[in-house]
């Protein structure tokens, strides 16, 4: 739109400037003169825009260099970039007409400040996660009470993005049609990374964006039914108490599929999280029913490998090899046994 007008200003120009003073004055100068002051206020704006555009990218590059040197467990905790942009100090200096102090100087300023920066962007974001959680409080029943498990780490705190049909991650396999994947507690939450694809000409290339989480009502009210087939308690089992009991589940409205193995009819077994995503991916509409196995058919089936291992998303926590490139969880193993000594 920018570009065509542009043209177009150049194109009513050229095609007018055969005339004498009068006709300038009176017929193209009234009819040139807004069109080329608009001209010039896009190409102001486009500018400013690649400085913004600039300025962030720089500021990427050093705080990219700043995560790097942390354990790589605690990026995940960290903001993603486009928040980053946001901070009063950054903010000000991105947006700022004309020339600025060097963003490595402000920023090399605040690098002792940083860590309470990013204490506070993350309490930021408690407040507002426990605020999307009490708009399903209904759906899910009573919760946590003051004083007991923190809201945010309950089994039945299940979000998901906001930034529906345009993030890439937490779709596996992405599809624009898929719904979000469920984003279990606050560790699940605050470490969703919002991926935007652009594509440029026939190369598509990831972007970040800023992260909209938002409470699942399908997730929490699935998780609910599922804590309870666990024999725990709703308002007090954390993410952690079902990871660590690890109770498997039947999907009872889907219906029994023929093995190519051996011809006999099975059902597709759950893990709690595979369960609220079955339940969030929306193939029987609203709501399911679930069957916890017994302990005796516990034993007898082949626990399901999580589709997690073989994703994409897997970093060595010793150093930054895989920063900006995740690999499968098996590779990972094999930097780690080619790299390292057990023993240490
Ligand atoms: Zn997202
Ligand atoms: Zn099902
Ligand atoms: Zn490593």
């Amino acid at each position: 739109m920018k570009r065509k007008d542009k043209y177009q200003a150049q194109w009513i120009g050229s095609r007018n400037f055969a005339g004498n003073d009068l006709t300038w004055e009176h017929t193209i100068r009234p009819m040139l003169e807004p069109t080329i002051k608009n001209a010039k206020s896009l190409r102001l704006a486009d500018e400013r825009e690649e400085v913004i555009k600039l300025r962030t990218a720089f500021l990427d590059g050093l705080y990219k260099a700043y995560l790097k040197q942390l354990v790589p467990s605690q990026w995940l905790f960290h903001p993603q970039i486009t928040d980053v942009a946001q901070f009063p100090i950054f903010h000000r200096i991105i947006h700022a007409e004309g020339e600025v102090g060097t963003m490595e100087d402000t920023f090399t300023a605040v690098i002792s400040e940083f860590p309470d920066l990013v204490s506070a962007w993350v309490e930021e974001r408690r407040e507002r996660l426990r605020a999307t959680l009490s708009d399903i409080s209904t759906a899910t029943g009573e919760r946590a009470e003051k004083g007991q498990v923190d809201v945010l780490d309950l089994a039945t705190s299940v979000f998901k993005c906001g930034q529906n049909n345009i993030c890439r991650e937490n779709r596996f396999p992405w599809s624009p049609q898929m719904p979000p994947g469920p984003l279990f507690g606050f560790g699940g939450a605050i470490s969703h990374r919002c991926i935007k694809l652009v594509i440029h000409g026939c190369m598509g290339r990831n972007y970040p964006i800023t992260p909209i989480i938002v409470a699942s009502p399908e997730g929490s009210s699935t998780a609910t039914v599922l804590v309870q087939l666990s024999g725990m308690d709703p308002t007090r089992a954390t993410v952690i108490d079902m990871d660590e009991m690890d109770p498997l589940f039947v999907c009872c409205d889907c219906p029994p599929y023929v093995s190519n193995l051996d011809g006999n009819k099975r059902r597709v077994i759950h893990t709690w999280r595979s369960a609220v995503k079955h339940a969030m991916s929306k193939v029987h509409g609203v709501g399911n029913a679930w069957r916890i196995l017994t302990p005796h058919e516990m034993d007898a089936v082949e626990r399901p490998v999580d589709p997690i291992v073989n994703q994409p998303c897997w970093t060595c926590n010793h150093c930054s090899a895989y920063f900006d490139a995740h690999r499968s969880r098996q590779e990972v193993e094999l930097h780690l046994s080619a790299t390292y000594d057990p023993k240490e």
